[in-house]
């Protein structure tokens, strides 16, 4: 480091305290320009007059304009010609040394541009709201209960990490448990004296995991979800400058800019709101796993039915001693799904959930017009009765004979608006259905409710008496590569409703299914060691990086010398289009080709873990 680069260490990290860690002399920088080929440090020449340090935001002229750019720190890579930094944008520092080694591991993860990482990490800044801000953090202190979890399996060994060490926990609660045991882990991080993230998937309704630890940690605790964005970028600023020792929030949370991190929780871990759908397509549990890494802090996935991509990574596994599930009883699906077993137990139940993720009323099968199969006149899909009206499920006209043009259908009855009808014909209590623009809600005292997977919220337990799981075999039979998983783990989130000496009811016709049978034993354990070679026999191995890759017609060539463990190509129009799956391994060499190819043209487009 040169002489001219004053220390940049932990002090330094303190965002909203531009007096400290000022850089002087060479700094390598990252332009805000989100591009492949432009993926690399540049050098230019720092002020010290300028206050800036590592995660200031500065302008630099670049291809002879002025952009936007982070300081990534001092460097030694001096070009002939450097240029120098014309100014500083914000007094703010947006990361430290930490964070920036967590961001270039995403960059190397996801093989993203490391200022597309930054721009996901880091709020948009709102001017205005950078005055200076006092740290007030509360003592805290008070003695908490460690909650379930000490009592668990492996319990004792997950919070004497929290307190001091680090490592990967799979936490599967029990379903009484699932906020009790948050706050336990959360609170045992606190006792350590260290701060603690809890990634939850969803804002709205708030879980009762996030209201739970919100309630525990009070004055110590922020909800990072929701709010404009003024009001955010101001808590991102009150988090930077040790306001809280509690971040609880959607995705975003995971890079919260507390310091002293000792937990990093996600919360039912295989959730798909956990994943960001843009570039760079980040995994909230791959990167809680990377931070957990960098900071030396222990990472919590949390799930009733933890993912095979969890449960692939080394980890301990904390779980109740004893089974804490109702019994789930198989049954066959009878007439019009409904067997009689669970038409009695319906008839027994004062509150009760019947989970059905087909919506609707029935599908068209036959057109009685012309007596072809039915099928959608625009695109052939599949021609659904909805609230009174037959529709097309791919791409939404109204129904008509895709062979003479007719709307009148014959209908084979099933889905949750059937279901909401026959529940009314058996039970005494009221009947409801939660629709798709509904929000997810408790079932009242005395119904029965239906729904389907946007029914699922972490509500708290909710003691039913009877949860139905219909049409089973249905959802195991979804198009994707973990449309399986993500059955079970829908399956387990209903199971968890019922209270512990209630019943669990599911119609199936496929009771030797593996899926079936880790809900029966409570345990995911079979599941993942049937699925894990299923998936590898596809082409898509649990944890084995995927992308999809678009590029020129040289791509194919190049990507194939690279000897991927998978590679299936398609064009379209102009572009290749490739479906590349690596070993673990190979992912540096893999990015580096991908940016070399970048500045040549042959890659235009690179996106990790695409929906399959
Ligand atoms: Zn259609
Ligand atoms: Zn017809």
């Amino acid at each position: 480091m040169s002489s001219a680069a004053p220390s940049a260490d932990a002090e330094a990290s303190v965002p909203n305290s531009p007096r400290e860690g000022v850089l002087s002399g060479p700094v390598s920088v990252c332009v805000d320009r989100p591009r492949l080929s432009l993926d690399r440090p540049f050098t230019y020449e720092l002020g010290s007059e300028l206050g800036a340090g590592i995660g200031s935001l500065v302008q630099v002229p670049f291809h002879g304009r002025l952009v936007r750019a982070w300081v990534l720190g001092p460097t030694d890579d001096v070009p002939e010609r450097v240029l120098t930094v014309r100014g500083l944008v914000s007094p703010v520092r947006f990361f430290d040394d930490r964070r920036l080694e967590l961001f270039r591991r995403m960059s190397e993860r996801y093989v993203a541009p490391l200022a597309t990482v930054i721009g996901r990490a880091v709020p948009p800044r709102i001017a205005s709201e950078e005055r200076e801000v006092t740290p007030s953090r509360s003592a805290g202190g008070r003695p908490r209960s460690e909650g379930p979890v000490g009592a668990y399996r492996h319990g004792g060994a997950l919070l004497d990490a929290l307190a001091d060490g680090d490592g990967t926990f799979v936490l599967r609660p029990g379903p009484a448990d699932e906020a009790a045991a948050a706050v336990g882990c959360v609170g045992a991080a606190l006792g350590g004296g260290r701060t603690a993230i809890v990634v939850v998937p969803d804002a709205e309704p708030l879980p009762a995991a996030a209201a739970a630890i919100a309630e525990a940690f009070g004055q110590d605790a922020v909800l990072f979800l929701g709010g404009d964005k003024r009001e955010r970028y101001r808590m991102w600023l009150d988090i930077a400058a040790g306001r809280y020792r509690v971040v609880v929030g959607t995705r975003p949370a995971v890079f919260a800019p507390l310091r002293d991190v000792g937990l990093v929780y996600v919360h039912q871990e295989g959730h798909p709101q956990h994943r960001d759908e843009r570039s760079p397509s980040y995994h909230a549990r791959d990167v809680a796993a990377m931070r957990g890494e960098v900071e030396g802090a222990v990472v919590v996935l949390s799930a009733f039915c933890p993912s095979l991509e969890a449960s692939s990574r080394e980890h301990v596994l904390v779980e109740p001693s004893a089974r804490p599930w109702a019994p789930v009883e198989v049954v066959r699906p009878g007439p019009e799904g409904r067997s009689p077993r669970l038409i009695r137990a319906l008839r027994e139940a004062a509150r009760a959930f019947l989970f059905e993720p087909v919506r609707g009323y029935g599908v068209a099968r036959v057109c009685r017009a012309c007596g072809e199969p039915a099928a959608c006149a625009s695109c052939r899909g599949m021609l659904r009765l909805e609230r009174g009206s037959i529709r097309c499920v791919v791409c939404e006209a109204p129904g008509r004979c895709a062979s003479c043009g007719a709307s009148d259908f014959g209908v084979v009855r099933r889905g949750a608006e059937r279901v909401e009808e026959w529940a009314r014909s058996v039970v005494s209590v009221a009947v409801s259905l939660l629709e798709r623009e509904d929000d997810a809600r408790p079932v009242g005292e005395r119904e029965v409710l239906v729904g389907g997977l946007d029914a699922l919220k972490d509500l708290g337990p909710q003691d039913l008496d009877l949860v139905g799981i219909l049409n089973a075999d249905a959802s195991l039979h979804r198009p994707g590569v973990d449309a399986r998983e993500r059955a079970l783990t829908a399956w387990f989130e209903a199971a968890a409703w019922a209270r512990r000496d209630g019943r669990v009811i599911v119609q199936t016709n496929a009771p030797n299914d593996p899926a079936i049978q880790a809900l029966v034993s409570g345990r995911p354990d079979r599941f993942h060691r049937a699925e894990a070679p299923r998936r590898a026999e596809a082409g898509f191995p649990v944890g084995a990086p995927v992308f999809r890759v678009t590029g020129g017609p040289e791509l194919e060539g190049e990507l194939h010398a690279l000897s991927p463990r998978t590679l299936l190509v398609s064009g379209a129009e102009d572009a290749t289009i490739c479906l590349v799956v690596l070993d673990p391994a190979g992912l540096g060499t893999f990015g580096d080709a991908m940016r070399r190819l970048a500045v040549r043209g042959v890659v235009t487009r690179v996106e990790a873990e695409p929906h399959l």
